[in-house]
């Protein structure tokens, strides 16, 4: 059986990240989402929304997929989930310096595990979860890069921070 690992920090998980999935689910038999802690990005969704959301929208692709949170190497992550292949997205210039980078070090780390890198589909390509939370708070609407589930859950919180 082969098992993919697909890391992020998913926060919140765009359509950007659930094309990537459905691309990636078609080359593993199990797909395992590691949402990472990742607290130096002071997330807008506690690790425990992040995970309830991913998982509910991951649900309806009908394919054979965990979601778990990871807090470690990605390679020991990787290890534990028995898994053979990284998957990762890759948007634009600005994502392959620091992917290349991070494969070719992981590869020394673990030339067990390959790390496979997919593209959205081209309209989803540019979406991240870092602009969709920057056009949010400015009061822009976000329909397009997030379902509507998401963006609902994404209002919420930029309503609480303005009350606060
Ligand atoms: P972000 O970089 O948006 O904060 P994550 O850390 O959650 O997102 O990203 C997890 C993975 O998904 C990374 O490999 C990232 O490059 C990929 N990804 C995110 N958005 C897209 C997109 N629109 N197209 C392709 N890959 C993407």
């Amino acid at each position: 059986m082969r098992i993919g690992v697909y890391p992020g920090t998913f926060d919140p998980i765009t359509l950007g990240h659930l094309s990537i999935v459905r691309r990636g689910a078609k080359l593993v038999d199990r797909m395992v989402i590691g949402v990472t802690t990742n607290p130096s990005k002071s997330p807008m969704f506690t690790l425990d929304e992040r995970l309830a959301m991913v998982e509910r929208e991951t649900v309806a692709l009908g394919a054979d997929i965990r979601v778990v949170s990871f807090n470690s190497l990605l390679m020991d992550f990787a290890d534990r989930e028995h898994a053979t292949l990284i998957l990762r997205g890759l948007r634009a210039v600005a994502d392959f310096e620091y992917e290349y980078q991070m494969a070719g070090m992981n590869q020394q780390l673990n030339d067990r595990v390959e790390t496979v890198f997919l593209m959205a589909d081209a309209a989803l390509q540019p979406i991240a979860s870092k602009l969709v939370k920057e056009i949010a708070l400015f009061g822009g609407d976000i329909h397009r890069f997030v379902t509507p589930r998401v963006r609902d859950e994404v209002l919420v919180k930029v309503a609480a921070r303005r009350e606060s």
